[in-house]
């Protein structure tokens, strides 16, 4: 990579939940600061009052950190450019909305809520050609403004969009790109905050950002902002403009619509982080190893190329994110997959307050489910049969109906042969049940330990069976034969 060294940014507005494509373009950001051997930000764009949640500058930290896409400046850890988080630089701002009102490039604009929402509806009704801020204020004195209908006591700041304006550029990933006329932009509200385009452009520049990489539905705005980098004679960044995500019937993903637009959703739903980054690397972008979907993240920055990325948007298609994770589930040791599901259990309720002989028991019973596991939230509903007391377990009322003719005598011999067994464990019990039942009654080893498991477990679809009785010792396994017995 010979590129010099690349300072980019991701900059979410806490507006809620934090969003999936948070997390997809903080990786592509991280991927090519790191490839480049850069930095990556982190500034919280939070200018926007009326849609501020508070809560949500915390998640979108916890699941960023989560995923492992860790930043090396931000509001939380502070860096050379701070603050990071907008609201804390608005005397940054005010400067250069001065500095632009001087010049010509930007207006006061007294015009009431009231009348911008009856000038749209009148666009609307009429069709007009022209549509936009209709320039009232343009050219006029606060005085002068103040006689005319629909005047605000606060004004806001516009930029003057030239008629010349350029509405072509270029674009890292989707080369020459072109946008609609924009509209005189309020580049101040009456509240004295910036407005995003006139906070994102300084910030970008003073933060020293060389590439600004963002959803494709900021490709409207970038004349706007190429405009401000002009009048205030900065040099501009690359833009580079990655496609929206999209559910299965192509529609954008929202989080009103799709609970997996939500980056906690992943969290709650037992996904490790590996694997929503494993999967969010492929999006919209080839597999680092044609054919092989599975790759590090240092393999992808490896090979990280902008000119790989595909601008139609790529389908957020879960059955591949849950075999990415049913993969990286397998690829865990038993000590890590125990500890990630009791962390996992206890976080999300599943699991109150384990005994230190639960907590041991689960973290043994685990790698039984490792095999079929795709999400952590399934390891502990798949082994509850552990944890149950003897005599409240229930017992699978469709597969005791099921049961043979021969279920009575097998629970009998297999009660006897246990009851005699020297040492505990799953490979004696097999050992013991195998002479006992295949051996002994004759029955065909595909149905000699239905009944067996039906009692152990109280389902005819379980883990692996001696090794549950293992688990549960002699005298748990003996009483829940005991209990089938009596049912037979
Ligand atoms: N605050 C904007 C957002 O939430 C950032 C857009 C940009 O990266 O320029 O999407």
């Amino acid at each position: 990579m010979t590129a010099s060294p690349a300072r980019l940014r991701v900059a979410p507005s806490p507006t809620g939940d934090p969003h999936v494509g948070t997390a997809y373009m903080s990786l592509f950001n991280l991927a090519y600061a790191r490839a480049t051997g850069g930095q990556f930000v982190l500034r919280i764009e939070d200018t926007d009052r009326a849609r501020y949640v508070a809560s949500s500058e915390q998640q979108i930290y916890d699941t960023l950190h989560w995923l492992g896409l860790d930043w090396s400046e931000g509001p939380d850890i502070g860096g050379p450019y701070a603050p990071y988080r907008q609201s804390e630089r608005l005397d940054t701002y005010r400067p250069f909305v001065d500095q632009l009102l001087e010049a010509g490039h930007a207006y006061y604009c007294w015009c009431s809520t009231e009348r911008l929402a009856e000038l749209r509806a009148e666009q609307q009704a009429s069709k007009a050609a022209v549509t936009g801020y209709d320039r009232l204020c343009l050219g006029k004195t606060r005085e002068e403004r103040a006689q005319l209908p629909g005047f605000s006591e606060t004004p806001v700041v516009r930029m003057l969009i030239p008629d010349d304006v350029e509405l072509s550029f270029t674009d890292v990933i989707r080369g020459e790109v072109s946008a609609p006329r924009p509209d005189d932009q309020v580049i101040l509200k009456a509240d004295g905050f910036p407005t995003y385009h006139l906070a994102v452009v300084v910030d970008d520049h003073l933060m020293g950002i060389t590439h600004v990489v963002r959803g494709e539905e900021w490709i409207s705005s970038t004349p706007k902002h190429l405009l401000l980098y002009r009048w205030l004679g900065w040099a501009e960044p690359a833009f580079a403009h990655m496609p929206l995500l999209r559910n299965t019937d192509k529609s954008k993903i929202s989080k009103r619509k799709n609970p997996a637009a939500r980056l906690t959703w992943f969290v709650e739903q037992g996904y490790l982080p590996e694997a929503l980054r494993n999967f969010l690397q492929l999006l919209a972008y080839p597999p680092v190893v044609e054919g092989e979907d599975v790759a590090s993240f240092e393999e992808f920055v490896a090979a990280f190329d902008w000119a790989k990325v595909n601008t139609t948007g790529p389908i957020f298609d879960l059955a591949k994110l849950n075999a990415l994770n049913g993969h990286y589930i397998r690829a865990l040791s038993a000590d890590e997959l125990g500890d990630r599901v009791v962390e996992f259990a206890v976080r999300e309720g599943q699991w109150t307050q384990p005994s230190e002989h639960d907590d041991a028991l689960l973290r043994k019973a685990v790698p039984l489910v490792q095999e079929r596991l795709v999400l952590l939230s399934e390891a502990v509903p798949k082994l509850a049969y552990l944890f149950t007391p003897d005599a409240e377990l229930e017992i699978d009322p469709d597969a005791l109906a099921k049961t043979g003719p021969d279920a009575a005598a097998v629970v009998a011999a297999a009660t006897t042969a246990l009851a005699g067994l020297g040492e505990w464990n799953h490979e004696a019990i097999q050992a013991a049940l195998r002479e006992a039942l295949v051996e002994g009654l004759g029955i065909k080893p595909k149905f000699a330990f239905g009944p067996v498991r039906l009692a152990v477990t109280g389902s005819n679809v379980s883990p692996p069976l001696f090794e549950s009785m293992e688990l549960l010792g002699r005298e748990s396994s003996l009483a829940r034969m005991a209990k089938l017995a009596a049912r037979l």
